[in-house]
């Protein structure tokens, strides 16, 4: 089996306040927060509540079908973002990790791109990203990252199965404490 990173809830919780930590020590403060989802969401509403920023929004984006999965390249899905309100603005890009780099990469050229004109002046956005792990092959350099690694890291949100109707009975009390390790 290949050697995974396990990232368990209680290291997490560690994670988001050193990864915020490290933003906050910058001196950069971000207007607002956009989380990738979904791996996106769960960091970017940890940072939004460590850091005190409450404006949050999200931008989906698809590329990882399955372990080691991917499909060509990232795609942007509905419900689409409404980034009318972003050119001068400072906004965090949050995601879990940045692997092959080209998810972070993309949201962060589209964000540049949505840079305003206004009579021959062009505001920018001030956009920074922020991940929790970064692979040594990314493409991207994320601007705060907690760790780096070349494993396949398991994150607590998305290493459970999912809960279906079916899965419902079997999914007694006490075999969730197993499988969460309490
Ligand atoms: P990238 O575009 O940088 O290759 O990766 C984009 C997304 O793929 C990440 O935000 C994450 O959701 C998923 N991904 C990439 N590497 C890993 C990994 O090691 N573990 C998990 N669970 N997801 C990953």
């Amino acid at each position: 089996a290949p050697d995974r990173e396990e990232l368990t809830w209680e290291l997490f919780g560690r994670a988001e306040r050193e990864l915020s930590a490290q933003i906050v020590a910058s001196g950069w403060v971000p207007d607002l927060i956009i989380a990738i989802a979904r791996g996106g969401l769960i960091p970017a509403g940890a940072i939004g509540y460590a850091i005190g920023i409450k404006a949050m929004g999200a931008i989906n984006v698809e590329f990882y079908t399955g372990v080691g999965q991917t499909l060509e390249e990232p795609v942007v899905l509905p419900p689409l973002m409404d980034a009318s309100d972003l050119p001068g603005k400072k906004v965090l890009v949050v995601d879990d990790v940045a692997d092959s780099g080209k998810t972070l990469k993309m949201v962060m050229e589209l964000l540049q791109h949505r840079g305003l004109d206004l009579g021959g002046e062009t505001v920018a956005v001030d956009a920074r990203s922020a991940v929790i792990y970064r692979k040594p092959r990314s493409i991207f350099a994320p601007d705060y990252c907690w760790r780096v690694t070349d494993k396949w890291i398991n994150f607590p949100w998305s290493v459970l199965p999912v809960i279906t109707p079916s899965s419902l009975d079997q999914e007694g009390t006490d075999q969730l404490d197993e499988r969460v390790g309490r």
